[in-house]
């Protein structure tokens, strides 16, 4: 496809990044299963390994099914390019590792995903990185965390657990008073709900697992740039600016202009550590990310009903869901992801914990798994899993205290999931 800034946005989730096959015209973009590419001869060998001309070495670095996906989430995120990776955790450290050395830091939301917290605030420290968690609610404290060795700000735009909205412009604007890249985790809210771009974001990163594949069936992850960003301007990212060791003294920013992130993903970070999106998995995710926008509406529709009936029974305490109008977060809804406010979110059982474990037992429809983004409705109890590493302070403020269960709800018929709580909160609080 050709000027996709004239498409709209079904257009685009059907037909960005992809063409008929060249060799067979196949409509659908075939599966790549291949490792490496024949090259026409030694000239157009050593042009690819410079970088000097664009094409397929190796399937660690680029894979032409996997293009056809990177393509397409970039053109949907209005990013200048993308790298997949193999999981959304692949794509956290992918978008970080240009960025940060020894002794650096991410200022990070405290109401992230449950593995983000871990992988933050510990795994990363065995690379000399560090995670200051700070409540993006609080925009003097995000300012007041940021230091001169802060490197990215990062957060969800609809986040963990609790669906909760964040102000993606407000901390855009921080940031980039302090030079540093925005990273926002857009898993939860899918370009159709957020373009945290256009709200200021340097970089974007998904968990293709849930929304965008959509039906549960292969773990994937990709880093979105919008290009964007001057990486010069500080000093401090040499390795996008400076002449890179690791690639014959490369300056990234310099060679690549826009994308430059992009180049740097896939010449450095999937060539050296390797974590790499296989052809099936590309594949299973430009089947499900066809249908992404229908998808998100009904996802939205059983939300709204859902959360509107949970918060009216008498066995409910609370309910997090940002499109109702008791949420604090309602009135950011329309500037933030103006089509709805996304279909994960949390609600607290009268009786605590035992009933929340008894809750999550006893329904039939709702699948009990550690996902979200599934066509399926999926609950979990984070306190007892997904958050369970977390001190209860932890658990605290990400919103995933011991009487709460987070629902991501699917596509099924609102009616028959409402039936299901029902009878599934009637066991748990007897
Ligand atoms: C699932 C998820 C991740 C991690 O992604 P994986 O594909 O499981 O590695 C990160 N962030 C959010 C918001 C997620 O939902």
């Amino acid at each position: 496809m050709s000027d996709t800034d004239s498409y709209g946005f079904d257009t685009l989730q059907i037909h960005a990044g992809a063409r008929p096959d060249p060799a067979t015209g196949a409509r659908q973009t075939p599966i790549y299963q291949s490792t490496a590419y024949v090259f026409r001869d030694a000239e157009h060998a050593a042009a690819l390994f410079n970088l000097q001309e664009v094409g397929y070495i190796y399937s660690r670095l680029t894979n032409p099914t996997v293009a056809v996906l990177q393509e397409r989430i970039a053109t949907l995120e209005g990013g200048a390019g993308a790298v997949c990776c193999s999981s959304g955790h692949a794509a956290q450290i992918m978008a970080l590792f240009p960025l940060m050395q020894p002794g650096c830091n991410v200022v990070a939301s405290t109401r992230l995903y449950g593995g983000t917290v871990t992988q933050f605030s510990q795994t990363i420290k065995r690379f000399g990185w560090s995670a200051k968690f700070v409540d993006f609610d609080d925009l003097d404290a995000v300012k007041a965390a940021i230091d001169d060795d802060t490197r990215a700000v990062f957060g969800e735009a609809i986040a963990n657990p609790g669906g909760y909205i964040m102000d993606v412009r407000a901390i855009a604007d921080i940031s980039d008073a302090a030079g540093i890249p925005l990273i926002i985790d857009n898993t939860s809210a899918t370009p159709y709900l957020c373009r945290p771009i256009e709200h200021g974001a340097t970089l974007v990163v998904h968990s293709t697992t849930k929304y965008l594949t959509g039906n549960g069936t292969v773990t994937g992850g990709c880093v979105v740039d919008s290009g964007t960003f001057d990486w010069a301007a500080s000093g401090k990212f040499p390795s996008m600016s400076e002449p890179e060791p690791a690639y014959h003294g490369l300056k990234f920013a310099e060679t690549f202009g826009p994308l430059a992130f992009t180049f740097h993903g896939i010449a450095i970070g999937l060539r050296d550590l390797g974590m790499t999106m296989n052809p099936q998995a590309a594949h299973y995710t430009l089947m499900g990310i066809e249908t992404l926008s229908l998808r998100m509406d009904r996802h939205i529709e059983n939300a709204e009903k859902i959360a509107n009936w949970l918060e009216k029974d008498d066995r409910v305490d609370f309910v997090t869901y940002a499109g109702l109008k008791s949420s604090p977060y309602f009135d950011r809804v329309k500037d933030v992801c103006p089509r709805g406010a996304g279909a994960l979110f949390t609600f607290a059982v009268k009786g605590g914990y035992d009933a929340c474990v008894k809750l999550v037992d006893s329904l039939e429809i709702f699948s009990h798994v550690a996902n979200l983004g599934d066509t399926r409705s999926l609950i979990i109890h984070s306190a007892s899993t997904t958050h369970r590493q977390l001190t209860a302070e932890q658990q605290e403020a990400a919103g995933a205290a011991p009487n709460v269960v987070r629902v991501s709800i699917g596509i099924e018929d609102a009616d028959d999931l409402i039936a299901d709580l029902d009878q599934a909160l009637s066991k748990a609080t007897s």
